[in-house]
């Protein structure tokens, strides 16, 4: 009776159900019915038709034009660089923020609630990320909607998840190209997270105008812990969990970073960095906090460092989409890659000096091109 875990066991061989025995083995027709095709193909939308979408506003066809973004397929690459090219006239107007914290630090927490505030004076907020370990199915997905419960309902909020994996250049020049696509939707807001560790705080650093930092206290180690790169790009640091016990600590922070940042040589925008302690999860400070980072646009715009700053981005993209494009046209080459696995072995069995193994790739390379 009790053999419910069997293998053989389907639930209605049960004695409850004799006569109903499920038998297998009974060969089935491959297609019960012949007549009946695959539902066929959502025909694919030109780039004309996505872009006229996107700039109504539609959210439908701007997800589908950001997964033509992150496609490999060489077709959706090419429709959807023309979406961005078409998308570009009516890109810029937005304020660009990125923001970035160690796993843990509260980003998503404080992104949803300083996004229910940017949303309380009107507009629109996409809410990207920058997370190069990441794969759709596992591990951490940043941007995701689940991290964000408040303003993923929100019918002016539009989040996407990280890129998944692939080379941090490649996962930052798609999210900077989404970028394009929701200021021509009319998000005039843009969110762009990262965790912080790693080198994908310089990608996001290089496609915003404004950084913030989210910080802890009370870990004993705020200064050595974090590397100086970062608080130097960083136009904010706020402490989050500025709450209970955790207020003098956060305060402690506060004052030891602001002490730090005053060791730094001033910022090329000449705007000095804020150091702020909030509560993301008890929703304490944070309009303290958004008015910092009004001030800043107020202080950037009126010495024309925001405008000197996108050009700046500008011409950096267009070196870093250069490079990229090489390097994968170079390592997609199957001879070169051949060529390649070859030398490595006559390098590594030291036949062949690295010097000359790496001309000759690179001279088959040209030679061939
Ligand atoms: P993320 O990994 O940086 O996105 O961090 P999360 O937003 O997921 O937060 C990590 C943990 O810290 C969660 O358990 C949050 O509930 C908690 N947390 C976030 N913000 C605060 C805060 O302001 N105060 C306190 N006490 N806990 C917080």
């Amino acid at each position: 009776m009790d053999n419910h875990h069997h293998h053989h066991d389907h639930p209605e061989n049960d004695a409850r159900y004799l006569g109903l025995t499920v038998n297998s083995g009974v060969n089935q027709p491959p297609v019960v019915n012949p007549y009946m095709k695959r539902r066929p193909r959502r025909r694919q939308l030109s780039a004309g038709e996505l872009v006229e979408g996107i700039l109504k506003g539609d959210v439908t066809m701007l997800s589908q034009a950001v997964t033509m973004i992150e496609s490999l397929s060489p077709e959706h690459q090419s429709v959807a660089q023309e979406v961005i090219e078409k998308c570009l006239p009516y890109s810029g107007k937005s304020r660009r923020i990125g923001i970035t914290g160690v796993p843990g630090a509260g980003k998503s927490t404080s992104i949803d609630v300083f996004g229910l505030h940017v949303l309380r004076g009107g507009g629109k907020l996409a809410v990207l990320a920058i997370d190069p370990s990441s794969e759709r199915t596992k591990g951490s997905i940043l941007g995701d909607k689940t991290r964000m419960e408040r303003l993923s309902q929100h019918p002016s909020a539009f989040i996407r998840p990280s890129p998944s994996a692939g080379s941090l250049g490649g996962v930052a020049r798609k999210t900077r190209e989404t970028i394009v696509l929701c200021e021509a939707a009319g998000y005039n807001n843009i969110f762009v997270e990262t965790v912080g560790v790693g080198q994908s705080e310089t990608a996001v650093h290089s496609m915003v105008d404004f950084f913030l930092l989210i910080q802890l206290a009370g870990t004993g180690d705020e200064l050595q812990g974090i590397k100086r790169g970062i608080m130097e790009m960083a136009d904010g640091i706020v402490i989050n969990k500025a709450d209970g016990d955790n207020i003098g600590p956060a305060q402690l922070a506060q004052a030891q970073f602001r002490s730090a940042l005053h060791l730094f040589p001033p910022t090329e925008s000449g705007w000095q960095p804020e150091v702020l302690t909030y509560s993301g999860y008890y929703e304490l400070a944070i309009p303290e906090v958004w008015d910092m980072v009004d001030r800043y646009f107020e202080f950037v715009n009126a010495n024309g460092y925001f405008e000197r700053r996108r050009l700046h981005q500008a011409r950096y993209w267009m070196r870093e989409t250069i490079d990229e494009q090489l390097r994968s046209h170079f390592y997609n080459n199957p001879e070169i890659a051949a060529m390649l696995a070859e030398k490595e072995m006559r390098v590594l069995s030291n036949r062949q000096s690295s010097f000359t193994a790496a001309r000759e790739v690179l001279e088959a390379y040209f030679n061939e091109a």
